[in-house]
């Protein structure tokens, strides 16, 4: 499998005026291409922290991260941040607009996505006309419509109710495997850490080390929702749940 992103030993401080606070004390992983990886840890841990860094809107303090330049990294925040008085098509240019790339054959792709994930009807109305979960899709859709190769999520799905939730975990499912994505997602969720990925790493308590890493290996691979009721499901469910009251 190739290697698309490296983490090395990563260290982060924040300084605050009055403080020092240690936020990563030591991470490493790598990323394959075409995996869905999952990080999960426990609220403040440093999860959003290692997604900023990956991404340059913070730097590190310390360690390296190697990212094969031919591979291009998009983010996806947690609020789906749609710019409410853009409509749903025009908060899906958005970042071909940024980049100067709004040609013809993307928006033409931009309107394929739509189609595809059932939103043409809604292409001109405004977020605060759409569900929650069709939101979660505009904003997916926003930022594949720059193609990139490697996508991070940053708790994406966890401000929906639970029925959305496990809908949009779906779709997302999907659009990331049939659009042949790599993906980086971070979630205090564990089961929809299991049931999404393909290998999901563990933290620590802050400042955050790594407690594990799991190949999620399930009978057969269908989807977020079937995989729930895989037999070897409520295993990891229970391992993890574990590391997550150990104390450290
Ligand atoms: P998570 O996403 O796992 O909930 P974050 O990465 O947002 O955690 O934050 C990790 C820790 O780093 C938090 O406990 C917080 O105290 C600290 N932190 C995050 N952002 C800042 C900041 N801008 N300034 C100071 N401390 C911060
Ligand atoms: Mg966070």
């Amino acid at each position: 499998m190739k290697k698309v992103l490296e983490v090395n030993h990563l260290k982060k401080y924040y300084h605050t005026k009055k403080e020092e606070i240690l936020s990563l004390k030591d991470i490493s992983f790598c990323v394959y291409e075409g995996e869905i990886l999952s990080i999960v840890g426990p609220s403040g841990c440093g999860k959003s922290t290692i997604l900023s860094i990956l991404c340059n809107l913070i730097p590190l303090s310390d360690g390296a991260i190697y990212q094969d330049k031919n591979y291009k990294i998009a983010y996806m925040l947690q609020e789906d941040s749609l710019l409410p008085y853009l409509t749903v098509l025009e908060n899906c240019f958005i970042g071909l607009k940024i980049e100067n790339h709004l040609t013809e054959q993307n928006k033409e792709y931009v309107l394929s996505l739509l189609d595809l994930y059932g939103l043409s009807d809604f292409q001109n109305k405004y977020p605060n006309q759409l569900s929650g979960g069709m939101r979660q899709r505009v904003a997916l859709i926003r930022t594949l419509a720059v193609k990139p190769d490697i996508l991070l999520l940053d708790e994406a799905m966890s401000a929906l109710d639970y029925q959305s939730k496990l809908k949009i975990e779906e779709d997302i499912y999907n659009i990331i495997k049939k659009e042949g994505k790599t993906a980086i997602l971070v979630t205090h969720d564990i089961e929809e850490a299991i049931s999404m990925s393909d290998r999901v790493i563990v933290l620590t308590n802050r400042p955050s080390s790594i407690k594990n890493i799991y190949p999620i290996e399930l009978q057969e691979k269908n989807g977020p929702i079937k995989n729930r009721s895989d037999l070897n499901f409520s295993k990891y469910f229970n391992i993890i749940w574990g590391d997550f009251n150990e104390k450290i």
